[in-house]
């Protein structure tokens, strides 16, 4: 009987755990199904949507290639795989583990609607371990990094990665698909993702990418934390959309000396993200540390607050680091790690505006964009997150942007800025710069400094 295989952010075929068991127990039907009318179900943001897009139709081509088809359905997961049941005679579902709750609640709503007999089997293979097998010594979920990765640590490297099928045999008879084109995925308007067109969404573009990053692993440590520099894997997007499976990563990297332990130290915060979400399912809106609910966040209603939030998404602070990032954002779909825990300590500290709004904007604009990864990092940040930074311990972008050599990213990204000279460039209001067409900062930094401090100093417990 057809084997039916649900792709979500697993879109690959080597190293594909649900793909292999179903080419081996008959002919094979893949499907993706576009959730956007599930209560409570995420709706993918605008950038991630441009990748789907891309990557669908990468997926659709390698498909193709081998004979087969990809079949695109839109609407509940649940109702759909329960309607291609039926009209497939389909004998099990097959589908990798993802752990946003949203997922978790689809599986949930998939089983009750599957007849008799058919069965969803779950496989693994997203992450470098099952999450929430990882546990500490006394069997509960690690709260803290270090720890974690300690333990994960023990059992690398992962399993070597799988090949994908040699071949797989296609149904007697195709169900019919969506057409791509219909979902309109693609912004309409793209004054923004001007910038996109240096990533190539697929499994070849995301192996293309970890070999173009493999001789400078060696050096990840000292290069990762400069702007100016592409010192980092950009393997974001590919990773989250699971175009290579971090075990493909691992293997590779592995061995290769120097600094490349770091390297595969950050893999892993990708892991220790879905730990969160799997023990706390709404890491994503709320605070890990509760006295953090009384925090008096700026209200966003306000109009000068508005508009110093519509500075920030637009990158008109008057920070150069802040803005650089935030047009790198707006134009590319990604922004530079250092650079994104500067311009998320800006709005949450400088503007003291709430985490949640900030989690939302790179929601949408994140070509990576991971309800686990983009939680667990903006409550570290923010200092609310169960591992986090101290609220107390403010990030002082202008200083951070000499520290990190960010002079040549400043001026890629804000041209108005690209006569003025260092150290000019990294504080032109401070330095009494007033450059054409670049606004001034829109707070001062110590006074916002001790806004924030005030702020902090009158939750409970904090
Ligand atoms: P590399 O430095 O090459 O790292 C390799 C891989 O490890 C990355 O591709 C990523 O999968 C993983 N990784 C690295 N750092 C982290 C981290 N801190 N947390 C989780 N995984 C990590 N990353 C996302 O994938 N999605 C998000 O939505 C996201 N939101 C973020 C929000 C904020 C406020 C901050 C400060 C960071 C966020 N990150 C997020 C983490 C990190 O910035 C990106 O993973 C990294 O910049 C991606 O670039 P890279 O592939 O070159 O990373």
């Amino acid at each position: 009987a057809p084997q039916i295989v649900w792709f979500r952010r697993d879109l690959r075929l080597a190293d594909q755990a649900a793909l292999a068991a179903a080419a081996a127990a008959g002919p094979v039907i893949p499907v993706y199904i576009l959730d956007d009318e599930t209560p409570r179900h995420r709706r993918m943001g605008a950038a991630s949507r441009w990748w789907l897009h891309h990557s669908l139709t990468a997926l659709a081509r390698q498909l193709d290639e081998r004979g087969s088809r990809l079949i695109l359905r839109s609407g509940s997961a649940a109702e759909n795989l329960a309607k291609l049941v039926a009209e497939t005679g389909a004998s099990s579902i097959h589908a990798l583990h993802h752990y946003e709750p949203w997922w978790r609640n689809a599986e949930t709503a998939l089983r009750k609607a599957l007849p008799p007999g058919v069965q969803l089997h779950l496989h693994h293979g997203n992450y470098l371990l099952p999450p929430g097998s990882v546990k500490t010594g006394s069997g509960t979920d690690f709260k803290i990094y270090t720890p974690f990765w300690r333990a994960l640590n023990q059992h690398m490297p992962p399993s070597a990665p799988l090949s994908a099928p040699r071949a797989m045999t296609v149904p007697l008879r195709w169900p019919a698909s969506e057409a791509l084109d219909a979902w309109r995925l693609l912004p309409r308007h793209p004054d923004w993702a001007t910038g996109f067109g240096d990533w190539t969404p697929g499994e070849a573009g995301a192996l293309a990418q970890l070999e173009w990053f493999e001789p400078f692993a060696s050096r990840y440590d000292s290069r990762r934390n400069l702007p100016s520099v592409e010192g980092s894997s950009r393997l974001s997007p590919h990773l989250h959309f699971g175009e290579v499976s971090p075990a493909t990563v691992w293997h590779r990297l592995m061995g290769k000396g120097g600094e490349v332990e770091t390297y595969l130290k950050e893999l892993v915060w990708r892991d220790y993200a879905q730990n969160l979400i799997l023990s706390m399912p709404d890491y994503g809106n709320r605070n890990g540390k509760s006295q953090f609910d009384a925090l008096p966040w700026r209200d966003i209603e306000q109009p000068t607050v508005a508009a110093e939030l519509l500075a920030w998404q637009q990158g008109r602070t008057g920070y150069p680091i802040v803005d650089a990032g935030m047009r790198q954002l707006w134009t590319t779909g990604w922004m530079h790690n250092r650079v994104r825990m500067i311009a998320a300590s800006f709005l949450i500290k400088h503007l003291l505006i709430d985490w949640r709004v900030g989690e939302q904007w790179f929601w949408d604009t994140l070509v990576d964009a991971d309800y686990a990864s983009n939680a667990a990092n903006w409550q570290w940040v923010a200092g609310s997150g169960v591992d986090a930074n101290m609220f107390v311990r403010i990030m002082a972008p202008l200083s951070q942007s000499e520290k990190f050599d960010a002079g040549a990213y400043i001026r890629r990204w804000v041209p108005e800025l690209r006569e003025l000279p260092e150290p000019w460039l990294h504080d032109p209001t401070g330095h009494g710069q007033w450059v054409r067409g670049y606004p001034k900062a829109i707070i001062g930094h110590r006074e916002a400094r001790e806004r924030a401090l005030a702020a902090f100093a009158g939750i409970k417990g904090g």
